[in-house]
């Protein structure tokens, strides 16, 4: 399989972001013939926007194999992070624009040293009606210890701690660090908050962890959590996923049918994970079946990349810069404007439903922990 190159931390000349702008005013639409802050980000297709995923950083604590490569990972150029009034700023734009979940995440946002202060003020921005937004996190949970009090201080709302398997050779096997107790910490003083509904995210992963599964279940039952399985995804760095090695919704099902009575819970939404009950509740299990049962059609996220790229979708091989628009110069008053063009310009170009299916799929030179999942 072979990747279009995305240069990862070199930006667009300036000229040509500014092109797609104006062509995404163009394009976009509404009733006056351009759009404004504050109409929603309704892409071709119907789909409103809801979710914004913000990355904070592409380095992590641990190297993930189905993420990262243990060595020599081309990492995003330092001067190109977003700082955190370029982040409060796009968000603010979002807000406005009907956004009313930011989901920070990674690479791992907990090593972002004011992840405090990034909380503090994205839960200060309030949306058109005066709402507050929601703010969630995803985690591989290492040092929530030590943050989260702040961090629940500051107003996050919703936690996703990753935990693929609860055996610690496996675990460092897995993600070459041996840190298993350390995210245990993290996961405790989790399930010890108030923080709920809390999720778990595991991916399964054929002859690494797929005779663990009622396990994790287990162990998310007694933390207060709710399990979710994901299937392995091609996002890693190494361009080495195998659809045939892939453990899929289907075979998760059936293994944890062994176990409990299985019912599926109505009303999913745009969320990712379909849910199941077991043994009629209250318990819940959820499973993300992005390759083999894609939920695109309702599909209502955007993301931001750490060094200011637009994404419509995770296996989009097309990004939008909204760093010149922050750094250029440019009058303050018509910044807003412009991030906000940025923003229409990313979901007009939102195509129906990614290609992970189609012979032809070309997997983004982004691995995983550059794109924020
Ligand atoms: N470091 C944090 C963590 O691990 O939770 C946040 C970033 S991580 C990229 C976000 C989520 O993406 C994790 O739940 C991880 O398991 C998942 N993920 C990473 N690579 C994946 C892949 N190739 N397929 C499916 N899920 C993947
Ligand atoms: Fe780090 Fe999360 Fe990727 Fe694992 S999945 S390497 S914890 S960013």
């Amino acid at each position: 399989m072979s990747a279009i190159p995305v240069t990862i931390g070199r930006r667009m000349p300036l000229a040509a972001a500014s092109e797609r702008l104006d062509a995404s005013a163009q394009g976009a639409g509404s009733a006056s013939g351009r759009p404004v802050i504050g109409d929603a980000l309704v892409d071709t297709h119907g789909r409103v926007h809801r979710d914004l995923r913000i990355s904070l950083t592409d380095r992590c604590s641990l190297r993930c194999t189905y993420c990262m490569p243990e060595q020599g990972n081309e990492w995003l150029a330092k001067t190109s992070i977003l700082t955190l009034d370029e982040i409060e700023r796009i968000a603010r734009v979002a807000a406005a624009d009907g956004i009313t979940t930011f989901r920070l995440t990674g690479g791992e946002p907990l090593l972002r040293t004011d992840i405090v202060e990034v909380v503090r003020r994205l839960a200060a921005i309030t949306g058109p009606t005066g709402a507050p937004v929601e703010i969630a996190m995803t985690t591989n949970g290492i040092r929530l210890p030590e943050l989260l009090p702040g961090l629940i201080e500051a107003g996050l709302n919703r936690l996703n701690i990753s935990i693929d398997t609860l055996r610690r050779d496996r675990f460092h096997e897995l993600t070459r660090r041996d840190r298993l107790d350390d995210v245990l910490e993290g996961i405790a003083a989790a399930g010890a908050s108030d923080l709920r509904p809390l999720k778990l995210n595991a991916v399964a992963m054929r002859d690494v962890n797929d005779d663990e599964l009622v396990e994790l279940v287990e162990f998310a039952i007694a933390h207060d959590a709710q399990m979710r399985f994901i299937e392995q995804m091609p996002l890693d760095a190494g361009h080495t996923w195998d659809r045939s090695r892939m453990v899929t919704q289907d075979e998760i099902l059936q293994a944890l049918s062994r176990r409990w009575t299985l019912a599926p819970v109505p009303g999913r939404g745009g969320a990712p994970a379909a849910r199941w009950t077991l043994d009629g509740g209250p318990h819940s299990v959820g499973v993300i079946a992005s390759v083999t049962a894609p939920f695109c059609g309702d599909c209502d996220r955007l993301r931001l990349t750490a060094d200011g790229q637009l994404r419509n979708c995770l296996f989009s091989t097309t990004e939008y810069d909204v760093l010149p628009i922050l750094r250029d110069g440019r009058p303050a008053d018509t910044v807003d404007a412009g991030v906000d063009g940025m923003l229409r310009s990313c979901v007009h170009g939102k195509l129906p439903g990614h290609a992970i299916n189609d012979p032809a799929f070309l997997q983004p030179a982004r691995g995983m922990n550059a794109i924020g999942g």
